[in-house]
């Protein structure tokens, strides 16, 4: 997926939307300016040995965004395009995206700028372990707990979660979530983000009055979140997958796919590209098919003041973090399209990253039932939150979960006052 992010700055997005629902929340000037900076940022260039004997220098980030609710939680993403601005963006979003679903956590993100899909599982490993021990100092499962993003996965948290208990001389399983279910994962973590937005979907879909059977999907981005909602939403709620996309391009077939299929088609192919039956069609396309909901599960800044009006989508499902721009949410509210926010849609991965926190702190593990079901619980309850505020101050679902968000925030503030 082409990440157009030169053109809109995720960080700017993000402070907008502060500002935007500091109006409704009627903050003060003094408090609306902390909620829109990070608390604490660390660059690390640290070198690693690559294959070839060479060393190379890699620039790796950590923002902790806030921490008034409790230790900072966020994933950690490898991608050529990382940037300081976009995990600000993203710790940011983590912090209201744990408020929205009321976990006891503030927000932090992480990224490296590398090209993961050109290095070895080895190099991976190395890269991961010595950024790993450079944030080692600020992460902990008391302070800051990472996990998955783009292009990471429960193989990179174990290799975080050694490093980091070398460190400590004992096993740490609460410094990452995410993990191998042997080391302390989580049942029900791997599909929980998919899982999640599907919940959401179908909540909102019981409010517009769209029938999910038949249903007709586009997604976009074919990852840890995309795959999960393209194949639960076809399986859970009898929708059709017409469309879905990956880094190398998109495909269209109109009477739906069979999401396994795809999957081990994209397995066996390294893309979705070329899957028997399916026609292939441009990103800027998937985005305008008429279908009933739209599944963004790619990068940021997709939906654009440029290509809003062309969504004909009845539901945008932002199981990507910032896929929509500020002018591009006015186009699609104004066209009565339901937005479902990234801070709820998508909040079903760190829901569980929680519940694995709380079974590692525990040493007290859950069975996938128990799991799903307090997922379904947190979700549907959230978006009946968010619905119900966006109902009540007429505005749309974005500046509803940010006036329950940032508010659950600024109380948390209130009463522990600044210090000193
Ligand atoms: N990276 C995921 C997100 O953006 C999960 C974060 C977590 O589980 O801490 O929500």
């Amino acid at each position: 997926m082409t990440n157009n992010g030169g053109a809109v700055n995720p960080f700017e997005t993000a402070q907008r939307q502060v500002d935007i629902c500091a109006k409704y929340l009627k903050l003060d000037a003094g408090v609306t300016e902390i909620l829109k900076h990070p608390k604490r940022e660390l660059t690390v260039n640290f070198p690693v040995r690559m294959d070839n004997g060479s060393y190379r220098v890699f620039t790796g980030y950590r923002v902790q965004y806030n921490m008034a609710r409790g230790p900072c939680k966020g994933g950690i993403r490898y991608h050529p395009q990382v940037t300081l601005d976009e995990v600000r963006a993203l710790a940011a979003w983590m912090t209201w995206k744990c408020a929205v679903v009321s976990l006891p956590y503030g927000g932090a993100k992480g990224g490296v700028i590398c090209d993961p899909k050109s290095m070895s599982r080895n190099e991976l490993e190395r890269m991961t372990r010595r950024f790993a021990s450079e944030i080692a100092p600020i992460i902990g499962p008391e302070i800051d707990v990472p996990a998955p993003d783009v292009y990471t996965d429960s193989q990179t948290m174990a290799w975080i979660m050694d490093t980091y208990s070398m460190q400590k001389g004992y096993s740490v399983p609460g410094v990452v979530t995410g993990k191998p279910l042997s080391i302390g994962g989580s049942e029900g973590r791997g599909e929980a983000t998919g899982r999640g937005c599907m919940y959401v979907i179908r909540e909102a879909a019981k409010d517009l009055n769209i029938k999910m059977k038949g249903a007709s999907f586009a997604v976009q981005g074919f990852g840890n979140a995309g795959s999960v909602a393209a194949s639960l939403v076809s399986r859970e709620l009898g929708g059709k997958i017409i469309a879905v996309s990956d880094s190398k391009g998109a495909i269209l077939k109109k009477d739906g796919m069979d999401v396994a299929a795809v999957e081990k088609f994209k397995q066996e192919k390294g893309s979705v590209v070329g899957f028997p039956g399916s026609q292939k069609i441009s990103n800027q396309e998937l985005l305008a098919l008429d279908c009933d909901v739209l599944i963004p599960a790619a990068l940021e800044n997709q939906i654009t003041k440029e290509n809003a009006k062309d969504v004909k989508a009845k539901i945008v499902a932002e199981a990507a973090n910032g896929p929509t721009t500020p002018e591009a949410d006015e186009v699609l509210y104004a066209n009565k399209t339901t937005v479902l926010p990234d801070v709820l849609a998508n909040a079903g991965g760190v829901t569980v990253s929680y519940f694995e926190w709380v079974q590692d702190l525990q040493g007290y593990f859950w069975d996938v039932n128990d799991v799903n079901s307090r997922l379904e619980r947190v979700m549907s309850g959230s978006y009946r939150g968010v619905a119900d505020v966006a109902k009540k101050h007429g505005v749309n679902n974005r500046t509803a979960a940010y006036i329950v968000a940032v508010g659950r925030v600024v109380e948390a503030m209130r009463v522990r006052g600044i210090y000193p």
